[in-house]
């Protein structure tokens, strides 16, 4: 209950006015029976002189008086007549003449009895004892906490000794006291009334604010930074709430900046080619991307650590790594070469391990096919530069050969060097055409010209092999834009193919025509054909279905390369047709118009 800031302060309000009142009461009390005491003495003092001598004009004549023979009567008489002086009542302040020496009541404003009821106080013994030793010491020391107060005047005149003793039984200054703690009591009570109100009114000015900046702090601690707190005032308060609002702003600002780096990796996350997997120290998956069941071949939130890959690295061993140090090894999964790298990703028991799949199937295979690339340039070249070494040796070391001998040797030496002339122009224009560097000189030009420059430039040589050529198509072919010179190279391999991989006596189809925005060219022979298991390598570099007839023939294995990269770089494409029969069919199908930039219209 006394837990809250209101009744503390409640509580402290009324400590305060309660202790302040006590002070106050005890102060004033101890005052006023000061003051009574004070006052007392004094008109003491005013009647009798200094209280440490007896020697004022007032005494004397007490002291004359005394000498007489009803010493008692007249020294009352005198007191009687000083009783204003002495401030004299019947009630709380009484006198009594006593005999000096023995101390016995002879008369005075109370009867005997009251006198006798009275105790022998250390005043009246003092004023006693300097009777019997002959001084006149007045005693009137009185304490403040005796309850009463008191002067004894001892008076000696002639033979005889009295006392005047004068006694207040401080009546009148505990009625006065009473009064006054009973007025401090009541105004205790108002003000303790007061101090409620007032810590009540005070505790709604400090308080209501810091509710206020209580329920803003919930409700940011719930999320919400929409809301900001009013400011009232310019006391502390006002500024804490000022700092709050600022805080929450800066709060929402990082949150905000925090949200954005999440999203950030979470789309990162989702579509990165690498595939990540998070495991939590239990070995159970917290996050995957899809990448992961996509290069894993399943769908990996079924499975745990040791299933995917506790069989390579064992997962203590890998949480026992101290970060940056991390694990790799590579993986076969349905044909793909994945490289795995594992590494924990926070020490303790929140942490975990981090598993990155790289795809490197691609990169292999490029790898694989480059190593293949070189090693078949190399044996391309070898053999004629071997023939070559080999006839020129031979003529050098032979001294009577004969002149036609000599001059084959030199032809096939001749035909050798051309041989490799052509697989370095082709190596040359190959790698223009990978590393883009081969410009292509965009024109256009009517399709059915560079149809019929192909076949006429092939006429002779069909001939000689005792082919048909059948040109099929007719005359409706439109102007399609490209590299007129590379397109006929195209058509020329394909069409010089037709003739080369067909045994003599064979019919060579040319047939072209317009699908859609395209045109078309098919080149069609009865030919050797290609085994099915060829046909879709036939487009690689230096492949070759029968390489003895192809070296035979004079072909570098690769025509059909080149011929697929030109027409790739023509947004066009190059494949073999299934067709009934022996032989093969080549189809070439290009845009009629190009989209690139830099189309040349020239026609
Ligand atoms: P090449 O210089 O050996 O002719 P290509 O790249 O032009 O090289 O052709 C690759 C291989 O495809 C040839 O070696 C040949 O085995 C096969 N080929 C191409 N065209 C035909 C065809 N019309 N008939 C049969 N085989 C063919």
């Amino acid at each position: 209950m006394f837990r809250s800031l209101h009744m503390k302060l409640v509580l402290i309000m009324l400590l305060l006015i309660t202790s302040l009142m006590a002070i106050v009461g005890a102060f004033l009390m101890t005052s006023v029976t000061g003051f009574y005491i004070d006052e007392f003495y004094q008109q003491m003092e005013s009647v009798f002189g200094d209280s440490s001598s007896t020697s004022g004009a007032f005494v004397s004549s007490l002291r004359e008086e005394a000498a007489q023979e009803d010493g008692a009567q007249k020294l009352q008489n005198m007191i009687e007549s000083r009783a204003g002086d002495l401030g004299l009542n019947s009630r709380t302040r009484n006198y009594y003449i006593l005999d000096g020496r023995t101390g016995q009541y002879l008369t005075g404003s109370e009867d005997k009895e009251a006198f006798d009821h009275l105790q022998t106080t250390p005043n009246l013994l003092t004023a006693r004892n300097s009777i019997a030793s002959g001084t006149s010491v007045v005693g009137d020391r009185s304490d403040i906490t005796a309850g009463y107060m008191d002067v004894a005047i001892p008076i000696t005149g002639g033979d005889n000794s009295f006392i005047i003793y004068i006694y207040d039984n401080r009546d009148t200054v505990s009625e006065l006291n009473s009064q006054l703690f009973l007025i401090i009591v009541q105004a205790l009570l108002v003000g303790l009334l007061i101090s409620v109100l007032l810590s009540f009114l005070l505790s709604k000015t400090m308080i209501t604010p810091i509710e206020r900046l209580t329920e803003g702090a919930e409700r940011v601690a719930a999320g919400d930074f929409s809301s900001t707190i009013a400011v009232e005032s310019t006391d502390e308060i006002g500024i804490l709430t000022t700092t709050f609002n600022d805080m929450a702003s800066v709060l929402q600002d990082t949150l905000e900046a925090v949200e954005n780096e999440r999203n950030k990796l979470d789309t990162l996350f989702l579509h990165m080619t690498d595939g990540v997997v998070a495991f939590a120290s239990d070995g159970s998956i917290l996050h995957s991307n899809p990448a992961v069941s996509q290069m894993l071949g399943k769908e990996v939130s079924f499975y745990d650590y040791d299933e995917l890959f506790g069989q390579q690295f064992p997962f203590q061993q890998v949480m026992s790594l101290q970060r940056p140090d991390f694990v790799s090894g590579e993986l076969t999964v349905g044909g793909r070469i994945l490289e795995l790298y594992l590494a924990p990703f926070s020490d303790g028991e929140d942490g975990g391990v981090m598993a990155v799949l790289h795809d490197v199937t691609a990169q292999r295979k490029n790898e694989e096919m480059r190593k293949e690339f070189v090693a078949n340039v190399s044996h391309e070249l070898r053999t004629p530069l071997t023939n070559v070494r080999s006839y020129a040796e031979t003529l050098r070391d032979s001294e009577d050969i004969p002149r036609d001998m000599e001059n084959s040797f030199l032809d096939i030496i001749i035909s050798e060097t051309d041989r490799m002339t052509h697989i370095v122009q082709d190596l040359l224009t190959l790698s223009r055409l990978d590393s883009g560097r081969a410009d292509m000189k965009m024109v256009r030009f009517p399709f059915r010209e560079a149809i019929d420059s192909v076949c006429r430039a092939v006429e002779l040589e069909a001939k000689r092999r005792g082919h048909t050529l059948v040109r099929k198509y007719g005359a409706a072919l439109p102007m399609i834009t490209g590299d007129r010179s590379r397109l006929e190279q195209v058509m020329m391999n394909v069409v010089g193919n037709a003739i080369k991989y067909t045994p003599d006596g064979g019919t060579i189809e040319v047939d072209a025509g317009i699908t859609g925005q395209n045109v078309w060219m098919e080149v069609s022979d009865n030919g050797i054909g290609i085994p099915k298991q060829d046909r879709e390598r036939i487009f690689e570099r230096f492949y070759r279905v029968d390489k003895a007839r192809s070296r035979e023939s004079g072909g570098t294995g690769l025509g059909l390369s080149i011929a697929r990269e030109i027409v790739l770089r023509h947004n066009g494409s190059i494949a073999l047709t299934d067709h009934d029969g022996p032989g093969t069919t080549v189809r070439i199908v290009l845009p009629i118009r190009q989209e690139e930039n830099g189309e040349d219209h020239h026609e």
